[in-house]
């Protein structure tokens, strides 16, 4: 892996300064909450930000500690996150993970990963069912306050089309290549910043790179731009 700066782009500073200009910078708080974190993945799946945490608020208010969860019949969470969609296959992945945890840690208390590094920490959370590159960063950068760079659909189209990682560059191994090219203090930043870029400019369809702070450097909006 590189790995080295994109050739032509920008560097992770000014892609962040530039952005924060326009969206704001963001304000790296870790809430410190492993399960938290790893459920509420589960729950965002292929579905909406406002559904998943509407079915994670009724799920903490009918089971309010992780013991009482494990213990619930798989129906009972299906009832209770019914709002988020795919509930009885989401109850299914819940159920397999909180179970995985308990069998591997002891206890559904995962704070011990605080004292581990990052390395360890990645490897602890992907032996889990269900969490792959994105979940596993997404609880490093969000519950733990580590460095990564999770890759979601709104930093990998946005990267592609900064020229950040080459053309066809699957999520994960995007995920890999800008995890080594930015560094790792900037990591919460530019993966924020990115998706508020993909939501607000830089959109999968007709994408405004006449308003974008970055076109100067972006191939492919200046590939739109009139000759
Ligand atoms: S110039 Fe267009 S394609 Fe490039 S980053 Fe900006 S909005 Fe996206």
């Amino acid at each position: 892996m590189v790995e080295s700066a994109p050739v032509g782009t920008l560097s992770p500073q000014e892609i962040v300064d530039r952005l924060s200009a326009l969206y704001g910078p963001p304000e790296w708080r870790p809430h410190g909450d492993v399960m938290t974190e790893l459920v509420l993945t589960i729950l965002s799946q292929n579905t909406s930000d406002a559904n998943s945490g509407r079915a994670f608020m009724r799920l903490k208010a009918r089971f309010p500690d992780w013991e009482s969860l494990m213990a619930a019949d798989p129906a009972e969470i299906e009832e209770a996150i019914r709002v988020g969609g795919l509930s009885q296959i989401k109850a299914g992945r819940i159920k397999a993970l909180l179970a995985q945890v308990l069998e591997r840690a002891g206890s559904l208390d995962l704070d011990f990963l605080r004292r581990l590094g990052p390395t360890e920490v990645r490897a602890w959370l992907e032996g889990l069912p269900g969490v792959g590159p994105k979940t596993a960063a997404c609880v490093m950068l969000f519950a733990l306050g580590m460095p990564a760079l999770p890759v979601d659909t709104h930093v990998h189209r946005v990267a592609l089309r900064l020229g950040l990682v080459p053309p066809r560059t699957p999520p994960a191994r995007a995920q890999a290549l800008l995890e080594a090219w930015v560094p790792p203090e900037l990591h919460y930043a530019f993966h924020v910043l990115l998706i508020r870029h993909g939501r607000r400019l830089c959109r999968a369809q007709r994408p405004l790179c006449s308003q974008c702070p970055l076109l100067d450097s972006c191939p492919y909006g200046r590939s739109t731009m009139p000759a």
